[in-house]
């Protein structure tokens, strides 16, 4: 084992990571490729405005590893990877998202990617200009990534609350349980409009005053401050808007049984597992109960398939199946998840990394 370098890499075990820099076109991103032992890479690029290059690598290397682990949680034959760009003024969008699409395409099926935050339906299009391994919306497309998310989302939730009425099924119903939805964005809004049509009492926030509007006169539902909802008591509080945001203070404010949304890298960090443990607080793990728009996208580009409502639905039973274990391990979901995850993992070790054809014959298994 070589020793880290540098420091940025440390405790990475990354196949490969790309540094792209385009001055004249402001460009400067990352594409990183965790572990392709089981199938191609899949991720989406995401678009910030990162304050350096070092925090967007670190970023990239993150997302990727959490899109193995999503991969090996859904048994999807894919592993992880992802596309970071940092935003700013002086990026040329148009041309930086067609460059971006070249470096894709010239992986050659090594990496497939789509939406992210701040990649949309136009930035989708603009690199399919330059590459084949994009996920782009409409018919040309695997369907509606944010439905296919929302749907992992509700299965999770009926789970959730089999789990704390102590069925022994997954026979709980959204009606009379509270929620707390935070975000009304594309999952968001989809999740919340399938529990108030339930008949379950939601209330939620989203800091776009157009986006709560519309939620309170179209679905019916209460909107409040985005700021107070951590405050509101509820069954359940279901974050399907940014990573990051139970740590300290956050979770000491809940008031809820449970968390269980669509938010990625939910937790500040991985000690937060237990603090919400220790406060009673069951959490559903973010890579698993938001894996349903992997589920649909990966199975399209490996298939061309694009009904994969079964196995999106599955979520609800694997989530229901990890709570029960987590509970007689006598540890939180989330570590539980990250455990079977690594071993998962482990047991690729002896794979070789994936090339598509006609780099296939390369694959041989490593000595
Ligand atoms: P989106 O950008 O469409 O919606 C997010 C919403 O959250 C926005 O309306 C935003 O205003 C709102 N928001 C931001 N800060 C908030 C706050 N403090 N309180 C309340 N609302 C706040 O994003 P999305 O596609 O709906 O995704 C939501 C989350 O789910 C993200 O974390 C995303 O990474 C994750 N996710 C999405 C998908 C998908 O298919 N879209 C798949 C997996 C995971």
């Amino acid at each position: 084992m070589l020793p880290p370098f540098p420091e940025l890499f440390e405790g990475s075990d990354h196949e490969q990571v790309q540094l792209i820099q385009e001055p004249s076109i402001g460009l400067y991103a990352v594409l990183a490729i965790h572990d392709t032992r089981g199938g191609p890479a899949f991720g989406g690029i995401r678009r910030l405005a990162y304050r350096s290059i070092g925090e967007a690598i670190r970023d990239a290397l993150r997302l990727s590893e959490a899109m193995t682990q999503k991969c090996l949680m859904a048994r999807v034959p894919g592993g992880g990877g992802k596309g970071v760009v940092v935003d700013h003024p002086g990026l040329d969008l148009t041309a930086a998202y067609r460059l971006i699409g070249r470096y894709v395409e010239n992986l050659g099926g090594r990496f497939y990617t789509g939406p992210d935050v701040g990649t949309g339906d136009a930035e989708l299009l603009l690199l399919r200009d330059s590459t084949r391994f994009v996920t782009v919306p409409g018919s040309e497309g695997p369907g509606d990534l944010a439905a296919a998310t929302a749907r992992g989302v509700l299965a999770g939730l009926h789970a959730v609350l089999s789990f704390l009425e102590r069925s022994d099924s997954l026979s709980a119903e959204f009606a009379e349980h509270t929620f707390a939805v935070q975000g009304l964005g594309s999952v968001g809004y989809l999740v919340a409009q399938a529990l108030a049509q339930a008949g379950a009492q939601v209330t939620a926030a989203d800091p776009i005053s157009e986006r709560a509007a519309r939620a309170r006169d179209e679905l019916g539902i209460e909107v409040i401050h985005d700021g107070d909802l951590f405050d509101l008591p509820c069954d359940v509080f279901v974050p399907c808007a940014l990573g990051g945001i139970l740590h300290d203070l956050t979770i000491e404010r809940l008031r809820c049984r449970a968390v269980a949304g669509s938010a990625n890298n939910l937790l500040a960090s991985p000690e937060h597992a237990a603090s919400l443990a220790s406060r009673g607080i069951l959490v559903a793990p973010d890579y698993v109960i938001n894996s349903g728009a992997l589920i649909l996208g990966a199975n399209f580009h490996l298939t061309g398939g694009r009904e994969h409502g079964a196995a999106i639905d599955a979520i609800g039973d694997e989530l229901f199946e990890l709570f029960g274990w987590a509970n007689s391990e006598g540890i939180p979901p989330p570590v539980l998840a990250d455990r079977i995850a690594a071993d998962r993992l482990r047991k690729r070790r002896s794979v070789a990394s994936f090339f598509p054809e006609p780099f296939a014959s390369n694959r041989e298994d490593p000595k």
